[in-house]
């Protein structure tokens, strides 16, 4: 099955709750949503309703941490990090997520390898105290679009590999950038989806926007419609391997582009009927 949703709130939801968002997001003939800490961290009490929502809706619920982690960092960095991935950790418990996405750090002065290192140690120790504590949400590692930021698909394929317990998540407008524009054919994606295949995945979790790019990476999210990634081939490779994915729209108009891709899905699927 192939889920689509927004990140976060859908713009046009007049009301500016997640459990409205949730309602809202249903109503759009759309089964999957994003929640984020955009304004802080919610109340236990809103992710226990937001559990009830997305039940009584058939809404899958994913959740993002904090944008800015650095386990690469000094030990205030690190301690800061550490502590956004729990609350999210244990908030995703309350709310029933499938799944958690974090962003993991910079290189900084380092060496990529001494990044590594420390990125794979701080990760474990997270993932030990939320196990500890009866936490057991995989820990999605972001593929980034920047250069100078941890994360190529490569890393990432890494931590996972190294840290029990994480998977990947594929922004594909990321790895699209960072690639300088590198994904246009059919083959391209499949490739990625090749890459991954030692790691099993029985889902995969799938990030997706318009994006212009420079040699650096990437610069802006754009609407699908205006950037050169091609969406329908990626959609293709999805149902020709009966991959079970949800796909999150990170668009600057996030629901309409999320329904744009429902529109190219179900189109997909009539085609290979
Ligand atoms: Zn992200």
């Amino acid at each position: 099955m192939i889920r689509i949703g927004p990140a976060g709130i859908p713009l046009s939801c007049k009301e500016r709750t997640n459990v409205d968002g949730i309602i809202y997001t249903r109503c759009l003939g759309l089964s999957a949503m994003e929640i984020r800490f955009a304004r802080g961290f919610i109340s236990e009490e809103e992710a226990k309703e937001i559990k009830a929502a997305a039940k009584k809706t058939d809404v899958a619920i994913y959740v993002h941490a904090p944008y800015y982690v650095n386990l690469a960092g000094n030990k205030r960095n690190v301690e800061m990090g550490v502590e956004k991935i729990e609350r999210t950790l244990k908030l995703a418990k309350l709310m029933g997520a499938r799944m958690i996405t974090t962003h993991l750090g910079f290189y900084g002065h380092l060496s990529k390898k001494e990044t590594m290192k420390r990125i794979v140690k701080n990760l474990r120790g997270v993932r030990d105290r939320a196990k500890k504590g009866g936490i057991e949400i995989p820990i999605g590692i972001e593929t980034m679009g920047k250069r100078e930021v941890f994360g190529s698909i490569e890393e990432v394929m890494e931590i996972c590999r190294r840290v029990k317990g994480t998977v990947p998540v594929l922004d594909i407008s990321h790895i699209h950038a960072r690639g300088g524009g590198c994904l246009r054919e059919k083959e391209d994606f499949e490739r990625i989806f090749d890459m991954l295949e030692p790691l099993h995945l029985s889902h995969y979790l799938i990030h997706l926007t318009g994006v212009t790019y420079s040699t650096g990476g990437e610069k802006y999210h754009v609407p699908i419609k205006k950037s050169d990634l091609p969406v329908i081939k990626l959609l293709e490779v999805l149902l020709e391997r009966n991959y079970d994915a949800t796909i999150i729209s990170e668009s600057p108009v996030v629901e309409h582009d999320a329904v744009y891709i429902q529109i190219l899905l179900d189109r997909a699927m009539e085609m290979i009927k």
